[in-house]
């Protein structure tokens, strides 16, 4: 019988993510300094799958269009259905297919904007994987993070996942169309994300019929 104690495994693989971390940070700074350096203004999407993302994108894109140079990125673990459906919105859009890795990296992000000449940019948006946890801890270099949850999702999304609430900035509540259907607490809802985020700015919308729209646009706009 050997008596030698196993090395402490933990301890290591917190190392390795620290490191990964720390370097995903150093890449996140860097594209943040050249898309100011560009004006240009960045902002992600992250939510559960289903919550609507790239349908509030391609409203959202097809609103700025006539006004301002905008693009998007869309990461997604396969397919690029969500780019070509972006792609209707007649703006430059690129998919990145993550793989096996559930969240994006700033890396990723990186690399989908070679080519492109940020000076000709005015707005970028970066849809992540649908995912709530794992995307807070990555910085993309984005301006402003934008965490959607739909109503048929339930009020304690915010609750259950207080870390991305956390680490965005604005909250939007999708699908608003069906929040009778679906006994949608928007009360509790709010209250839940204040108390996760006090002070977040949240919006409540339907891509599908429009309403709240124009209200999260000026919000846009007066930031660009
Ligand atoms: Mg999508
Ligand atoms: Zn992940």
């Amino acid at each position: 019988m050997n008596n030698t104690p196993h090395p402490p495994r933990l301890p290591r693989l917190i190392e390795v993510r620290k490191n990964v971390l720390k370097r995903n940070d150093l890449l996140a700074r860097k594209l943040r300094d050249r898309f100011r350096a560009a004006s240009v203004f960045v902002a992600s999407l992250v939510s559960s799958p289903g919550a609507g993302k790239t349908a509030f994108l391609e409203k959202t894109l097809t609103a700025l269009r006539a006004q301002c140079r905008v693009a998007a990125l869309v990461g997604d673990l396969a397919t690029d259905n969500d780019a070509a459906r972006l792609a209707r919105a007649e703006v430059p859009v690129r998919q990145i297919t993550t793989g096996t890795v559930c969240h994006l990296e700033a890396e990723m992000v990186e690399r989908a904007l070679d080519g492109w000449n940020l000076d000709e940019l005015d707005c970028l948006f970066i849809e992540n994987v649908g995912n709530l946890v794992c995307p807070s801890s990555y910085d993309l270099g984005e301006e402003m993070r934008l965490v959607l949850m739909s109503v048929t999702e339930g009020e304690d999304k915010p609750l259950k996942y207080p870390t991305i609430f956390n680490t965005a900035d604005v909250a939007i509540i999708t699908k608003i169309d069906l929040a009778a259907a679906v006994e949608f607490d928007l009360k509790s809802a709010r209250r839940n994300i204040q108390s996760v985020r006090p002070g977040m700015r949240v919006f409540e919308l339907s891509a599908k019929t429009g309403e709240g729209m124009d209200e999260w646009l000026r919000l846009l706009q007066s930031r660009l």
